[in-house]
């Protein structure tokens, strides 16, 4: 049996700083939109890359991912999809989804991941045969999503989640964060040499205004402080060595807010 080929991603800048996110067939050129930022850009997008849109899978509610959903199903008639516990507050939508539903798409299964802490309802696609995982506003490069709804422990929950995926899984997230992020990650882990290399490439691709993203479960596991709380020596950093892991996400988190 030959193995259909994997899952493309078309990615461009919408708004200020999200960027759109067009997962494609390349054969039958059917294509998810990740949420929907910007009306006029992925209009755009799906023009030059030919693609004709199915399906928009919402993260999460927040006004600049779902802000095109009703316009573009009006133009597409495209599906949308969105978690159950959201059905009020995404617009437009068809299907409600949870932990452990599973999707598919032309022939590839896209698996939900409940990753709330951001907002209580929010969601991440993982599509294991093609690497891909979309996080919305959970985990970002080098950085994680504001608690807006939940707390501390469900981010942590949700991150543990996302850090258990084959570090081969390929991120796309909602934002171009990650030289703030990782400015902020230098503070507080300055001696890690993964993540002093990655800011290096990283500030050369800003200088260009190219994107940061996206990037490898890997390199997120070796720079990403959120993922690495247990490093000896963020936790010196921060004064809290050996405490329990929530509460050292919980302090980041707030070091964070204040950088
Ligand atoms: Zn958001």
């Amino acid at each position: 049996m030959t193995q259909k080929p994997g899952l493309e991603v078309f990615q461009f800048p919408c708004r200020s700083d999200n960027y759109g996110l067009l997962v494609f067939d390349p054969v039958s050129r059917k294509a998810i939109s990740i949420d929907s930022p910007e009306e006029m850009p992925i209009i755009g997008a799906l023009e030059s890359q030919n693609l004709e849109l199915t399906h928009i899978l919402n993260t999460h509610h927040h006004y600049d991912h779902v802000e095109a959903n009703k316009s573009l199903k009006a133009r597409f008639g495209c599906q949308i999809v969105g978690a159950a516990a959201d059905r009020e507050r995404i617009p437009g939508m068809d299907k409600g989804v949870k932990e452990g539903d599973v999707i598919g798409f032309c022939g590839h299964d896209i698996h939900i991941l409940e990753t709330s802490g951001h907002t209580l309802g929010h969601i991440s696609y993982w599509i294991p045969d093609s690497n891909l995982l979309f996080t919305g506003d959970t985990l970002f490069s080098m950085g994680c999503g504001r608690l807006f709804e939940g707390n501390a422990e469900m981010m942590w929950q949700s991150l543990q989640k996302i850090r258990a995926l084959p570090q081969k899984t390929q991120v796309y997230c909602a934002h171009e964060y990650t030289l703030s992020n990782g400015e902020f990650a230098l503070e507080i882990e300055p001696g890690n040499q993964a993540l002093q290399s990655r800011m290096e490439q990283v500030r050369e691709l800003r200088r260009n205004r190219l994107p940061t993203l996206p990037v490898s479960l890997q390199l997120e596991l070796e720079t990403n402080p959120f993922l690495r709380l247990d490093s000896a020596e963020i936790q010196k950093n921060i004064a809290m060595e050996g405490a329990a892991l929530s509460e050292v996400f919980s302090r980041i988190r707030q070091l964070k807010d204040r950088f």
